[in-house]
């Protein structure tokens, strides 16, 4: 997809978002990675478990890159033919891909999601695709007023092609269901659609490839909250390096639409004390849909 702009402005652009991502160095950069989609990652039920400790919940995150101190070592290069458009804003920069983001066009959201799942396509656009066996799109009510975004799928989410359906994911559920809600009556997506091999972070040349497509589904939902869970999410989506700690139970607001950063839930699993915090974020995100029925 291209919007006309020249080849160099493209690159300007990309360079000051990666830096809004908070990447600041990019080496090694290599060939796309294509080829056959490989047979089952096969991996246990602990879905991001051990992810916990990487990218997700209090501890600060060690990993190299987009999450870490910004470098991307062996980065393969996005491709540029086939990324969502991302709209400049005014006076040339791009302002948060929340708010340039422009969704496909078409009478209805359930009729923009499926043209954003047919854009993905059988994507091998990162290295990812080798070990996949789904592409987990997204799942929930296109309307919702809603939105929870994880990192990426895990086991069972890879085997199942849904987000959020193993250990991590039913304790999501069960906070969904104490806010008086049904997981239909949301929509839950990741930041990259397809497994971290090992459940590890995404690297930031996974994140700079994928978002695109996620910041489309938000773009074509444009719920009123989004619960970001964890680390990797909430820097994603709100393009900053502060941690989740430092992030959580204050709402930000991004072109209208209000942003919650909370703990993952596999770091709950681990850390079952900060439950307490999460309930207490998901009251503001309930108190804030209540007053705006
Ligand atoms: N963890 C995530 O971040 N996403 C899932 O879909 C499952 C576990």
């Amino acid at each position: 997809m291209s919007d006309g702009r020249s080849p160099l402005t493209e690159l300007r652009d990309r360079l000051i978002w990666l830096r809004t991502l908070g990447v600041e160095e990019i080496g090694g950069a290599g060939p796309v990675h294509a080829g056959p989609v490989a047979e089952s990652a096969a991996g246990d039920d602990e879905a991001g478990d051990r992810r916990a400790g990487a990218g997700y919940g209090a501890k600060p995150v060690t990993q190299p890159g987009l999450f870490g101190s910004g470098r991307m070592d062996g980065a393969a290069p996005p491709d540029r033919g086939d990324r969502p458009r991302l709209r400049r804003g005014a006076g040339g920069a791009p302002a948060s891909p929340i708010a340039t983001t422009v969704p496909p066009d078409a009478p209805d959201t359930a009729a923009r999601l499926s043209l954003i799942r047919a854009d993905l396509g059988d994507c091998r656009r990162c290295k990812l695709h080798e070990k996949r066996t789904s592409i987990v799109f997204g799942v929930g009510d296109p309307q919702a007023r809603l939105m929870f975004i994880g990192e990426g799928p895990g086991a069972d989410e890879d085997r199942q092609g849904e987000p959020f359906v193993g250990r991590a994911g039913q304790l999501l559920t069960k906070i969904i269901e104490a806010m008086g809600l049904r997981r239909d009556q949301v929509y839950i997506a990741n930041v990259v659609k397809c497994r971290p091999p090992e459940n590890r972070t995404p690297l930031p040349d996974e994140v700079i490839t994928c978002s695109p497509f996620l910041f489309q589904q938000i773009a074509a939902i444009r719920p009123r909250v989004i619960v970001c869970l964890g680390t990797p999410a909430a820097q994603t989506v709100l393009g900053t390096r502060e941690t989740i700690t430092r992030m959580r139970g204050t709402f930000r607001e991004v072109d209208g639409i209000r942003i919650m950063p909370t703990f993952h839930p596999a770091y709950l699993l681990r850390n079952p004390a900060a439950k307490r915090e999460v309930w207490d974020d998901m009251k503001l995100v309930m108190a804030c849909l209540k007053t705006e029925e």
